[in-house]
């Protein structure tokens, strides 16, 4: 039985004030003991400050990104997974659309990312995701097998089992167009079954989390669909009574 997910994306937001007033309302809001997995996603330098105040909470905690080498060493401005784990992470974002069309990430290096996270007990959540462009021309299945043949690639069976899938449309980041449900099933049951192909039982457990402008008001709806199993939620995840009814939604 695969339990949902819903993870808040911070992106590059907040302040150390801000983000305490927003873990005290999001705790208020938010079902004491919820039948479901929640975790914040806030900026790095806020990563050891959201761990602690979560800490005896039912809110888990994700960085955005991490380095793809192990380290300790030479890289520059870069965080490893142990680092994340050290500071009190559960999970990491890899292959974020915005990291790979701004930063030029590939679907290797983000598999390579989540190979580094779990090494580290990190869960990966791997985002992958078609561009408007891409869905006009037919090509979101071709798109979402590409990105993810990096990581069937990297990734042992073991290390398979352990990684959550978030599929985001690209169009739908930000933007207020969310995918239909049944666009969005049309991907997640493409997503299972290619996970499928590797081991059945595999498929079956595997959370798939969808994101694109989720809202309190589609939410529900959204998370109906038989093979999405919660959210990845960018802006609505800063308002704590807009995230807290989106997590009551996937109860
Ligand atoms: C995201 O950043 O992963 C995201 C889905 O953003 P939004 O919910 O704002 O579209």
């Amino acid at each position: 039985m695969r339990s949902f997910l819903v993870a808040g994306n911070w992106k590059m937001h907040g302040d150390s004030a801000g983000i305490k007033q927003l873990l005290s309302e999001l705790l208020k809001a938010l079902p004491a003991e919820p039948g479901i997995d929640i975790a914040v996603f806030p900026p790095a330098v806020y990563l050891a400050q959201v761990a602690a105040e979560m800490a005896a909470t039912p809110v888990a905690v994700g960085a955005q990104n991490v380095c793809a080498q192990a380290g300790p060493g030479a890289y520059t401005g870069e965080i490893s997974a142990a680092m994340l784990t050290d500071v009190g992470c559960q999970y990491v974002l890899v292959g974020h659309s915005e990291r790979r069309s701004l930063y030029g990430e590939s679907s290797q290096l983000v598999a390579e990312k989540a190979k580094a996270a779990l090494t580290a007990g990190l869960i990966p959540v791997v985002c992958v995701g078609e561009s408007e462009a891409q869905r006009d021309e037919g090509q979101t299945l071709e798109v979402i097998s590409s990105q993810l043949v990096a990581v069937f690639a990297a990734l042992t069976a073991a290390e398979l089992k352990k990684i959550v899938v978030a599929y985001e449309p690209v169009w739908a980041i930000g933007t207020g167009k969310t995918a239909s449900p049944e666009q969005a099933q049309e991907v997640h049951g493409f997503i299972r079954a290619l996970f499928a192909k590797q081991d059945e039982a595999l498929a079956n457990e595997l959370r798939i989390l969808y994101g694109g402008s989720v809202k309190a008001n589609n939410a529900a709806t959204l998370f109906a669909q038989a093979d999405i199993d919660g959210g990845l939620v960018g802006g609505a995840s800063l308002d704590a009574q807009e995230f807290s009814a989106i997590c009551r939604a996937a109860e």
